[in-house]
């Protein structure tokens, strides 16, 4: 019989010290809450066996499938600013790769029991966070922003202590890869040259082949990331979305959204928002993400500057210059975003710094009046085809003349457009979505769970986000902001 999974371990190949091999720890009881069988499917995986008691078995880490060599990273990271020499997947192990339709995809299980790098905590996940990434990754991806995806959860049958007990679950996660920025910071605090090649060589040849055959490979690395992580962080903005904890062990080097723990979506617009409720100097507030993803970036091209060049000079220069590429890459993604939002094509070149300052004006003005933001630029659709649809956004104002003086600006400009109002309200609902995973929604979904094995709102949520740009007019519900407009909501650590 072949094996159910067809394992790559490249990971696993490379040298000891990146990593601790060990197999999950089993649970009590595991029972699956839900198998996302359309990505199983591409990633050439049988859904049915995913779902049948050995598979089932397999995503609790009960059972290490033949062909897989589990493991737990190594990696550092800076936390907050402050840097940890040693981190690593403390409860997290990857089974090994698998080439799916898009490529190499690790495949990891989350809160999947101790590691040598769990340093006295439990090695487990409650269900409320592995819900809320199941559901909040999913709804990213459907977003079409580069994000780990959800594969399955699976309940454990045991309770981890937290402030209370709660119930367990394991997440199995699937990433580009698991490689993030302070893996190279793993290697760089350890003086660690050689690793820091292996590693660069192995992310060149797994996510950018075509850096490696570049005159300089390890520039062409840097240049990578730096790019990848410009439009994810556009991308984030361009959706309210908040990462919440953008320590450098929870970025990614394939450029994909990874590590979620206390994010969170703006409702009403305002840029200082940060929710996390360790968060406390907002550091990593909304509109701080930009900044922060540079200062990554910085902290990696710090990691490289051995394999830059021999000499510690040229080495900063090259450095230097690939990380002031960054502010160009993040506006053009930001503002050519923006301009899409608000249905201006960007063909006109000519007006590119007028219209970032309309569309400047605009997120102004909705700070200023606590409009939400998902909803604002959702009704704003309509109001390019219809000016009688005004009424749905300026009522989002709290001084709805704040909206009238901008809209009167906006509709000129629109006129210098190529397209007619009905063509310009589909791009722009292609690219505003109705919906996003609303705080009070996840919050309510996550009690549904925890408190009452009551997983429909999570199956009828999960539903409505993997169409976030269809109207869908029965589940309206889903696309309203709570009615205190969401200020003053906090997240948590929850681990
Ligand atoms: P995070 O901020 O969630 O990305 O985690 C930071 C570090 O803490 C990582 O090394 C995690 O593996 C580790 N960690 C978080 N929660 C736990 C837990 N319950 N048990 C063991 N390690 C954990
Ligand atoms: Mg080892
Ligand atoms: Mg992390």
């Amino acid at each position: 019989m072949t094996a159910p999974i067809a394992f790559d371990n490249s990971y696993a190949r490379l040298p000891a010290r990146f990593h601790a091999r060990l197999a999950p720890t089993p649970v009590e009881r595991p029972r699956l809450i839900r198998l996302n069988r359309a990505l199983a499917r591409d990633l050439g995986l049988d859904p049915d066996w995913l779902a049948s008691p050995d598979g089932v078995a397999a995503l609790a880490g009960n059972r290490v499938i033949e062909g897989s060599e589990p493991l737990a990273a190594a990696y550092a990271g800076h936390q907050f600013g402050n840097f940890v020499p040693q981190l690593g997947d403390g409860r997290a192990i990857l089974l090994g790769e698998v080439i799916g339709r898009d490529g190499r995809r690790d495949i990891q299980l989350k809160g999947s029991g101790p590691t040598p790098f769990s340093r006295h905590a439990d090695g487990r996940a409650a269900l409320g966070p592995v819900l809320r990434e199941y559901l909040v990754s999913e709804a990213m991806a459907a977003l079409g922003i580069p994000t780990t995806r959800a594969l399955a959860a699976v309940s454990t049958g045991e309770h981890v202590a937290r402030e209370r007990f709660l119930p367990g679950a394991v997440l199995t996660r699937v990433a580009a890869s698991h490689i993030r920025v302070g893996t190279f910071q793993f290697f760089a605090a350890r003086s660690d040259v050689e690793g820091l090649r292996t590693l660069a060589d192995h992310v060149l040849a797994r996510h950018d082949p075509e850096a490696a055959r570049a005159e300089k490979p390890y520039r062409a690395l840097l240049a990578g990331v730096v790019a990848r992580q410009a439009e994810l962080v556009a991308r984030w903005l361009l959706v309210g979305f908040v990462h919440g904890v953008m320590n450098t062990d929870n970025m990614s080097v394939a450029g994909e959204t990874i590590d979620y723990g206390p994010c969170a979506f703006l409702d009403t617009y305002d840029p200082r928002t940060a929710f996390s409720s360790i968060d406390q100097h907002g550091r990593y507030a909304y509109g701080n993400q930009p900044r922060i993803a540079l200062w990554n970036l910085a902290r990696l091209a710090e990691t490289l500057l051995p394999l830059l060049s021999a000499d510690e000079g040229e080495a900063v220069a090259e450095a230097e210059s690939v990380l002031e590429g960054f502010g160009a890459r993040f506006e053009a993604a930001y503002h050519g975003g923006l301009g899409r939002k608000i249905g201006l094509s960007g063909l006109r070149e000519d007006l590119r710094e007028d219209d970032a300052a309309l569309a400047g004006d605009l997120l102004k003005r909705m700070a200023e009046n606590q409009a939400d933001f998902t909803l604002t630029f959702r009704n704003l659709c309509a109001a390019a085809e219809r000016p009688e649809a005004d009424g749905a956004v300026r009522d989002l104002f709290v001084d709805p003349t704040a909206y009238d003086d901008w809209a009167a600006r906006w509709r000129e400009r629109l006129g210098k457009e190529q397209r007619d109002g009905t063509e310009t309200a589909r791009a722009m609902r292609a690219v505003n979505p109705a919906f996003i995973p609303r705080n009070h929604r996840v919050e309510e979904m996550i009690e549904a769970a925890v408190e009452r094995e009551d997983f429909a709102p999570f199956e009828r949520m999960l539903a409505v986000l993997a169409r976030p740009y269809d109207d869908q007019p029965e589940e309206a519900a889903y696309a309203e902001p709570p009615a205190d407009r969401g200020i003053g909501y906090r997240t948590f650590c929850g681990t």
